[in-house]
């Protein structure tokens, strides 16, 4: 019995997530607003959105999902995190003291692009995405300054700065997909909860 509309968290706390949850609706699927613990319960996927990752960190701890996100990510729960969200994820940040989830082997610099170039946007092609050009929109975007063995590098810029890479079930872009009408990315990443084999099955009861 195959579902249409799986269940995709959305962390809640802070950022981009509006953007996020607006985009998994117009593809058709359920969004579930992620503050507390037990909003974890039964989603198929979530998405950790763009905004300031020492504030999402804060908020992780004072909501007390910091323990439960991290164990629902690292026992298979399909994730895609945008911007702050992969500083989030990363196994280190090199520019700052911060203690991170850990659950994606990369080491980050924040806002590494510099001053001039805090924001800029780039044609991308990203492996696994069909069709025209990827626009990538970058706001204070980290660089991914490491990646370790099992992490597959999706795109990088003309630079040859990684910008997307997958580790498994997580799926990381430095740019933030939320923030244009293309849904390619949001589609991909429901593809991949979709083959996860995780969903649930909502019969619509
Ligand atoms: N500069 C932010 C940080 O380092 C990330 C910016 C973003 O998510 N657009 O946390």
């Amino acid at each position: 019995m195959t579902v249409s509309s799986p269940v995709i968290g959305v962390l809640s706390l802070q950022g981009s997530f509006s953007e996020h949850s607006a985009s998994l609706r117009r593809l058709g699927a359920t969004v579930r607003e992620i503050r507390l613990p037990q909003d974890l319960e039964g989603i198929e996927g979530i998405i950790l959105p763009g905004g300031e990752s020492t504030t999402f960190l804060n908020l992780l701890d004072t909501s007390q999902l910091r323990e439960p996100l991290r164990e629902a990510i690292s026992s298979g729960l399909p994730t895609l995190a945008t911007c702050a969200g992969v500083i989030i994820l990363a196994r280190g940040v090199t520019t700052h003291d911060m203690t991170t989830l850990g659950v994606l082997d990369i080491t980050v610099a924040r806002n590494a692009f510099g001053r001039q170039t805090e924001s800029f946007e780039e044609d991308l092609s990203i492996e696994g995405i069909e069709g025209p050009a990827f626009r990538g929109v970058f706001i204070r975007a980290p660089v991914i300054d490491a990646a370790g063995p099992d992490v597959r590098v999706l795109c990088a810029l003309r630079s040859g700065s990684p910008v997307a890479c997958r580790q498994q079930h997580v799926l990381a872009t430095t740019f933030h997909p939320e923030f244009i009408p293309d849904l390619r990315l949001h589609q991909f990443f429901l593809h991949m909860v979709t083959a996860s084999g995780r969903n649930t099955s909502h019969t619509g009861t």
